[in-house]
């Protein structure tokens, strides 16, 4: 048996292409969306992840600002610097890249953001609303998760809310921006979800977990942690994980996910690729949030 290899590429295109119509709307309301990235230091996920959303900004027509700052930057600078992306008004979205310098407190930066401009759901409010089932903003990299798992339900000829509801999701991982709304995602569908981490694995019981699984998510960044082993025939397995394999000299040669995709692929029933499988949807992801925060503005500066 082979996986269905689901393509992230050709349902980020899809949702390019509605955002691009989106923002062209907007352009006829004199309103374009802003996205400001914020990166702290020079670490190469961060600084690739940014350099991905200033093209696809740039190619939507959305306005965008990178503040780099250096890697010993005190908190109380990084904290000015998010506070004056929450006043400008050309800025919709503001995104906090991690990994941040140890001297920053990553909650003391989410708590400086301006909740209305907080695309991630990373500021308590917005957290806390998310996990009520009330959500502002849902992260993009959870949402490109399920979007790309209800796309593969309906094209497979099934009911997404009927499968969820009798399924068992694994979530590996329970970061606050990938596996904790990943797990309040899964719960709001119905699904039973079981929520695996560290512990989980120097306990012996991940694999006990992830065998269970009809859904598998998978976001540690841990390379090649789960293999055809660890998993049932039929999974749909969803691989979040991006990690760096570095050649003698220390480069970047290419990227691998958290699954050992050449051994799941032969079990599952689909299985998400790295790269080209949740990354590109997350990108424009990204942007699609910073424009319902930019029509959202819009709506309240109407009714004023
Ligand atoms: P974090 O480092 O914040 O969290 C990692 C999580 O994995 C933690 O909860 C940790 O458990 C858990 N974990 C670590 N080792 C193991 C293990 N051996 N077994 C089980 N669980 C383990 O990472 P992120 O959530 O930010 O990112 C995870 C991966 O996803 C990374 O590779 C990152 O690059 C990638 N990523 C991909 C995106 C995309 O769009 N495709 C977007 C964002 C991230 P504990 O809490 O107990 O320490």
């Amino acid at each position: 048996m082979s996986a269905h290899v689901l393509d992230g590429r050709r349902y980020a295109k899809e949702l390019r292409e509605a955002l691009l119509a989106d923002v062209r709307e907007l352009a006829e309301h004199a309103t374009r969306p802003g996205l400001a990235t914020v990166v702290a230091g020079d670490s190469y996920p961060a600084h690739a992840y940014e350099r991905r959303v200033r093209t696809l900004a740039r190619q939507l027509g959305i306005h965008y600002v990178c503040e780099e700052l250096p890697a010993d930057v005190a908190e109380a600078d990084a904290i000015a610097v998010v506070g004056k992306l929450g006043a400008d008004p050309r800025v919709s979205g503001i995104l906090i890249l991690r990994p941040l310098p140890p001297q920053v407190s990553e909650a003391a930066l989410y708590r400086a953001l301006d909740p209305l401009k907080d695309i991630e759901a990373v500021h308590p409010v917005n957290a806390g609303l998310l996990a009520l089932g009330r959500p502002r903003f849902v992260p993009s990299t959870p949402a490109s998760v399920f979007h790309l798992l209800d796309r593969y339900l309906v094209e497979s000829g099934r009911d997404p809310a009927a499968v969820y509801q009798r399924s068992n999701v694994v979530v590996v991982g329970r970061s606050a921006n990938v596996g904790k709304p990943a797990i309040t995602l899964g719960m709001e569908r119905g699904a039973t979800v079981i929520s695996c981490d560290a512990h989980s694995y120097s306990s012996g019981l991940l694999y006990e977990h992830t065998k269970r699984a009809d859904v598998l998510i998978v976001a540690t960044g841990v390379a090649g942690l789960i293999s055809a082993e660890h998993v049932k025939d039929g999974v749909i397995a969803i691989d979040v994980g991006i990690n760096p394999v570095v050649n003698p000299n220390g480069e970047t040669v290419r990227l691998v996910g958290d699954l050992d995709f050449s051994s799941v692929v032969t079990r599952a029933e689909a299985v998400t690729p790295v790269p080209g499988g949740v990354g590109p949807i997350t990108d424009v992801w990204l942007l699609r949030n910073t424009v319902t925060a930019a029509r959202r503005a819009l709506s309240m500066a109407i009714t004023r």
